[in-house]
């Protein structure tokens, strides 16, 4: 799906574009680019702000009021509002930092990107095209399936 995330949904952003969103995020935007960016493709404005949303929704526009507090809740209610599934897969994800899909790449080509133990550990590699950002599944990856699984508990209850 495609979003755009007001300035205060920064992390949230960061875990839609992992899920293989394309999100538009930036924290200098101003209200009137979000709502001429949720215009312009369509894109669905995401924000926190109920003002805004209001504005988005008497336009005509599609936006959703972000209510969670946690990361976990969140993703929750995005889920259920869009039918989202709850999971990360790598192959589909967009780069956290710039939104630019991911490529799979030969461990070789990163040798000099990582550090000696994560190049020696791991097997999978994944750059981003346009920021040179290098992903893994290392140790922060527990924690990543931990919210996620935390999102799916939440959205039973919601
Ligand atoms: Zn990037």
């Amino acid at each position: 799906m495609k979003f755009v995330a007001d300035g205060m949904l920064g992390k949230l952003s960061r875990w839609l574009r992992m899920m293989g969103h394309d999100v538009e995020y930036s924290i200098d935007f101003t209200d009137d680019e979000l709502l001429a960016l949720a215009k312009k493709e369509p894109r669905v404005l995401l924000t926190r702000d109920f003002e805004l949303y209001q504005r988005s929704i008497t336009r005509g526009l599609e936006a959703f009021y972000v209510e969670g507090v946690t990361e976990a809740e969140r993703l929750a209610e995005l889920s259920k509002r869009f039918g989202l599934p709850l999971e990360i897969n790598l192959e589909k994800s967009r780069c956290p930092n710039c939104n630019t899909k991911l490529k799979p790449t030969p461990k070789e080509n990163i040798a000099d990107k990582v550090e000696e133990n994560t190049f020696k550990h791991y097997q999978e590699f994944w750059l981003c095209p346009k920021c040179g950002h290098v992903y893994w599944q290392g140790a922060h990856w527990t924690g990543i399936c931990a919210t996620l699984r935390e999102a799916e508990e939440k959205l039973k209850l919601l």
